[in-house]
Parts: structure tokens; C-alpha cells; sequence
């Protein structure tokens, strides 16, 4: 292969006490924890908004707030379904805890709790590299409209979901596997759906009321019985809570997401995938008969690819023990959820103890000011079929935030920090209950 050398002077346009990369549901937290934490924070984010998966990608229940009907996250995650809710924008889904929410609210809400903080968000901005200085990361390269620069900060969090940040600057990594990681689904919202008869009433909300399952198991059955239809999972039917829009997540496919090209291709497919699958919805259930794709996700929704090989790991066996860390990050409520790449089929194993991710889980050994939060966490498969849900990663979002700060006051690399101290930070947020 061709290489060539690019030379050229970067503008290092500001220095800042922690830059967060990624403005998903982890990332937005994680900036706004270091910045209440009094930190001068950086929030970088590809899209023109915040969310990433569940604005990006209309997924849009949070779960993962209730475990055996009582409530296990609390702070900031808590917090802006407070603040959603008080918009109508929220619905908790009690017992099963579910939290329906509506995404445009979701992007306003993030966006003001970040700014209200002092986050200053770099919006419609990538991250392309960065650079670092033995076991240190130095500026991230961020690319945008104005062209190519750096920025510099005492410390890094990579919310990216697929660890691009830490990819970048040499952490050790599980790459991802189009095999055996969870697939992707193109979610969509579809309107003119008759959804006031049995059929779809007490599907929209995932409440379990009736013993009803989040699966709807009548079109799911119809589904299995097509012939033509293309893989699919669930189907799930999600309210928008207001109007009378349903998301979809229906459509399914196994692949690395990390490698552009098959992600690309797979993103075709989905989409054509969507209108096959809508187009035997309509055929078959008059509740369908008139309705219409009225968009879908900006990306396919990636459920998993990268993550760090951390100093600490979240592990089946301290799922099934339950054990307890004195520097929780997260208490993971929500059942391993896991879907199978190749076929329509999911596993859903119930915990049966209280289940925690370790703030280990977030940092390695070789990287002194590199945190992760959200998806590229250190986990295996198993129990990061539960962490992989919104209010568990928010969660570690708030767990960063608050390491990027005592990292900063005390001086100590991120993993090595002093465990009384930050349990007490742990402890005095009440995120983890
Ligand atoms: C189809 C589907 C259904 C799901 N169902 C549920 C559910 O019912 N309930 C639930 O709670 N969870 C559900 N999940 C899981 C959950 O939505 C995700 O795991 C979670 O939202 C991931 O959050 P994150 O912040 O870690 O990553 P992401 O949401 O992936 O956020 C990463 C952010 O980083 C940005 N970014 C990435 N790379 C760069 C870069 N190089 N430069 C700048 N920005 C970058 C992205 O634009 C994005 O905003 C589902 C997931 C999928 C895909």
C-alpha cells in the first residue's frame, strides 16, 4: 500500500480541563458531571445535536432506571427525565421502568442542562486523531467547517460508543466482531398507524402491564411466517408520547460498524429492509393499511463494536455474584439483553442480584488521562448486554466526569486515583443507588 506524509501546522485553538468526544447519552452526561464538578469542559460532538443513539438513532425508551420496581440510577440521568418529563416529553414506564421519551425534547433538554454548566459544545465537529506524549494524550485533531485544529486538556473522555478516541491514541482494545457482537437496526418512525386496537395499544409502552412483553409477539409470529421477509428482531413498537408517530425497531443486520464500507453497505440494506418489512405490515394488519415512513435514523443504531480492555472489566461471573467495588460506576438494572447478528432471535436473561460496573471498567493502566464512558466500556458480552442500555451508561458518563476531577485536583493518573476519595464523590452524586 501507498503511503504518504501529511506536514502540516495545527492551531491549537484552546486548552481546557477535560474534553469529552462524543455527545451520546454517556458523553453529555459526562461533560456536564466534570463541568458542575467546577471543571472548564469541552464537549465535542459530530452531529448538530445531542444524544447520538437515541436522537440520532429514534431510539428512543431509556431503560435501565428500575431493577425489581425500585429505582437504582439516580443524579444527572434522573435528573433530565425530571426534565423531560415536566415538558410531557417523558413518561416512566412503571413497573418495567422504561422511560418513553420524545428525541426532539431529548436534544433541547441535553443541550441546555450542558450549557447552563458551562460545557462549551463543539457541535457539527469530528474527531480525526490525536496525539500523545508517552502514557498521556496531549490535544485531540478535530475537523469541522472552519478546517483542521487541535485542542489540549488536562484530561480525556472517550464517549465516541466505539472508543475512537482511545482507538486512536493506542489503548488496548477488543476490536469489533460482526460474528459475535450485538447488530445493528435501522430504527424509523412511522405515522397514520391505527394504534388504539389490541394489536398495538399496550405495545407502544413497555410497562409489562398485562403481561404484555416489550416484543410484539402477534406480528413478530407473522413476521417468522413470511417467507421474503429480511432478518429482523423484536418488532418493537415505541410511543413518541406526543403526536401520534410510533419508532420501529424492526430492521436487523450483523456487522463491524467500525469498517465504513460494510457499515455503509449494511445501512443500504436496512433501508430497504425497512420498506420490505412495512410493506407486509400494510398487506397484512389493517392497523398498517394507510400508514407511512415518515423518516428514518440518521445511522443505522450500532448496539456494539470497540471496547476497552480495561484495568478492571465488568465481568458474568460479578453479575451473578453481584458483587459490590467501592468505586461503583453504574448499577446495572437491565436484563443481558442480547440479539443475535444472524437470525431474528434474542436472548433475555433476568439478573437476579444487584449488578454494578467498577469505575476500573473505565481507564487502563496504560493510558494516564484517558477515560471512556458509555458503550466502549471494559465489559464482557454477556453483562454488557445489561450495562449497554441509557441510564446505565449515562451513569458512567457521571462516574468520568467526576474521575476527570479528582484526577485534576490530585494530580493522579485516572487509574490510579484514591478510592476513598472518589467513593465519597460517588456517594455525595447518589448516581448510583
Ligand atoms: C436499535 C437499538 C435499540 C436499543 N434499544 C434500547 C432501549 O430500548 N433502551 C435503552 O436504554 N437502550 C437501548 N439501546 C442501547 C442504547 O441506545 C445505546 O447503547 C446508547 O444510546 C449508547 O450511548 P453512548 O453514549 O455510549 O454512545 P452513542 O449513542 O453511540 O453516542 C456516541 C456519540 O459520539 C458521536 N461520535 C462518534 N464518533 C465521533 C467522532 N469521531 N467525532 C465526534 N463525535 C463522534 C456520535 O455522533 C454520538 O453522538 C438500543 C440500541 C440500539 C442500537
Amino acid at each position: 500500500m501507498n503511503t504518504i506524509t501529511l506536514k502540516k501546522d495545527l492551531t491549537v485553538r484552546a486548552a481546557y480541563d477535560c474534553i469529552v468526544c462524543g455527545g451520546g447519552c454517556a458523553g453529555f452526561v459526562a461533560a456536564i458531571s466534570a463541568a458542575r464538578a467546577g471543571l472548564r469542559v469541552a464537549l465535542v460532538e459530530r452531529y448538530g445535536f445531542l444524544g447520538g443513539t437515541a436522537t440520532a438513532g429514534y431510539v428512543v425508551p431509556i431503560s435501565g432506571f428500575y431493577f425489581k420496581e425500585k429505582r437504582v440510577v439516580g443524579g444527572i440521568a434522573w435528573e433530565f427525565v425530571n426534565r423531560l418529563e415536566a415538558q410531557g416529553a417523558a413518561m416512566v414506564e412503571l413497573p418495567k421502568g422504561h422511560v418513553s421519551v420524545h428525541p426532539e425534547n431529548y436534544k433541547v433538554v441535553a443541550e441546555q442542562m450542558a450549557e447552563e454548566c458551562g460545557v462549551e459544545l463543539y457541535t457539527n465537529t469530528v474527531l480525526i486523531d490525536c496525539l500523545t506524549d508517552g502514557q498521556r494524550v496531549t490535544h485531540v485533531i478535530l475537523n469541522d467547517k472552519s478546517g483542521t485544529y487541535a485542542l489540549t486538556a488536562e484530561t480525556f473522555i472517550d464517549a465516541t460508543g466505539d472508543g475512537d478516541l482511545a482507538y486512536m491514541a493506542g489503548a488496548p482494545m477488543k476490536s469489533a466482531d460482526s460474528g459475535t457482537m450485538q447488530p445493528l437496526s435501522l430504527c424509523f418512525v412511522i405515522e397514520n398507524t391505527d394504534a388504539t386496537t389490541d394489536l398495538l395499544k399496550n405495545y407502544i409502552h413497555h410497562n409489562g402491564r398485562d403481561a404484555k412483553q416489550s416484543v410484539n409477539t402477534a406480528i413478530r409470529e407473522y413476521l417468522l411466517s413470511c417467507p421474503d421477509a429480511p432478518q429482523f428482531g423484536g418488532p418493537w413498537f415505541n410511543t413518541l408520547l406526543l403526536g401520534k408517530s410510533l419508532a420501529v425497531n424492526v430492521t436487523r443486520a450483523g456487522c463491524d460498524a467500525t469498517d465504513p464500507r460494510a457499515f455503509a453497505a449494511a445501512e443500504r440494506k436496512l433501508r430497504r429492509d425497512m420498506f420490505a418489512i412495512v410493506d407486509l405490515l400494510r398487506a397484512k394488519f389493517p392497523e398498517f393499511k394507510d400508514c407511512a415512513i415518515v423518516s428514518s435514523a440518521i445511522n443505522a443504531g450500532i448496539r456494539e463494536t470497540r471496547h476497552l480492555i480495561g484495568k478492571g472489566t465488568a465481568t458474568l461471573q460479578s453479575f451473578l455474584d453481584g458483587t459490590t467495588y467501592p468505586c461503583p460506576a453504574a448499577h446495572s438494572a437491565h436484563p443481558m439483553d442480547i440479539h443475535d447478528p444472524k437470525s431474528a432471535g434474542q436472548q433475555l436473561i433476568r439478573l437476579e442480584n444487584n449488578a454494578y460496573v467498577p469505575c476500573d471498567a473505565l481507564v487502563c493502566e496504560q493510558l494516564d488521562n484517558l477515560i471512556v464512558a458509555g458503550r466502549c466500556l471494559s465489559a464482557e458480552a454477556a453483562p454488557y448486554a445489561s450495562i449497554r442500555v441509557q441510564a446505565t451508561l449515562m451513569s458512567t458518563g457521571e462516574a468520568a466526569g467526576l474521575m476527570a476531577k479528582l484526577s485534576h485536583t490530585s494530580g493522579s493518573p485516572v487509574h490510579a486515583l484514591d478510592e476513598a476519595a472518589l467513593s465519597a464523590m460517588i456517594a455525595e452524586r447518589d448516581f448510583v443507588l
